[in-house]
């Protein structure tokens, strides 16, 4: 099954790139294997994908026990203070930084293991309350200014979720805004490349804005089952 739901997504990803005049070189696919086992993503891997995303620290932890370096990380989901070393471990880069004290921590637990930690900052770009990430642009280039400074950080771009919403408007001025949001810090001298935004339902539009990498789950592995521990699927 993941081997034909790839090759459909695949597809409306090429599609999207012409009809916007983009590569589909540009864009990586970060295939978002939360609630699935250790084993749908060996299946994921020989079908050719390479880059899995993760959003708790605990899960990503043990896959990453089991499946290592073979694959690369994304960390994707709220992360407490007390879970950065773990996820410092294993991801390759973490998507959502949102805070100094978090942009702090990742800088310690990198300099530990002797590891320059790839982040992306988390950008609230929606009024939803459920949705986490920066929201002032005080703070954000408060906060890039200080990643700079941060010897063993590197900060390659922006996150942010789109609002739950059919209104295609509202979900297109959100990832616009991260893009210029983008732009503006780049415009201070700084030179962010990454724009991590689009997912199953609204990845279309990410690439048409500029996305640079899209987060995907179900479009690959189908609906989650949350009532199933994802250890024994
Ligand atoms: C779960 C998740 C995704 C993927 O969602 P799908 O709708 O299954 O594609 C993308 N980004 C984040 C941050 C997620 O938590």
């Amino acid at each position: 099954m993941i081997a034909e739901n790839l090759a459909i997504l695949r597809q409306k990803i090429d599609e999207t790139c012409i009809r916007s005049g983009r590569n589909s070189d540009e864009i990586k696919l970060i295939a978002v294997s939360k609630y699935f086992g250790v084993d749908v993503i060996v299946n994921a891997k020989n079908c050719g994908l390479t880059d899995f995303g993760e959003n708790r620290a605990q899960e990503l932890t043990i896959k990453y026990e089991k499946l290592g370096n073979d694959i690369t990380w994304h960390f994707i989901g709220t992360l407490q203070t007390n879970k950065v070393k773990y996820v410092v471990n294993a991801a390759e880069l973490i998507h959502s930084v949102d805070s100094f004290e978090l942009v702090e921590e990742i800088n310690k637990r990198a300099e530990k293991i002797g590891k320059t930690q790839k982040i992306l900052l988390e950008v609230k770009t929606s009024k939803e309350e459920t949705k986490s990430g920066l929201e002032t642009e005080t703070e954000i280039l408060n906060l890039v200014k200080r990643c700079f400074e941060l010897k063993n950080l590197e900060l390659k771009g922006l996150m942010t979720m789109a609002p739950l919403t059919d209104d295609t408007n509202i979900i297109r001025k959100s990832f616009k805004d991260l893009r210029n949001l983008k732009d503006r810090i780049n415009n201070k001298g700084y030179n962010l490349t990454e724009l991590s935004m689009g997912m199953t339902s609204d990845f279309e539009i990410a690439i048409e804005e500029g996305a640079t990498m899209i987060r995907i789950g179900s479009a690959i592995f189908g609906d989650r089952d949350y009532s199933k521990d994802w250890r024994q699927v």
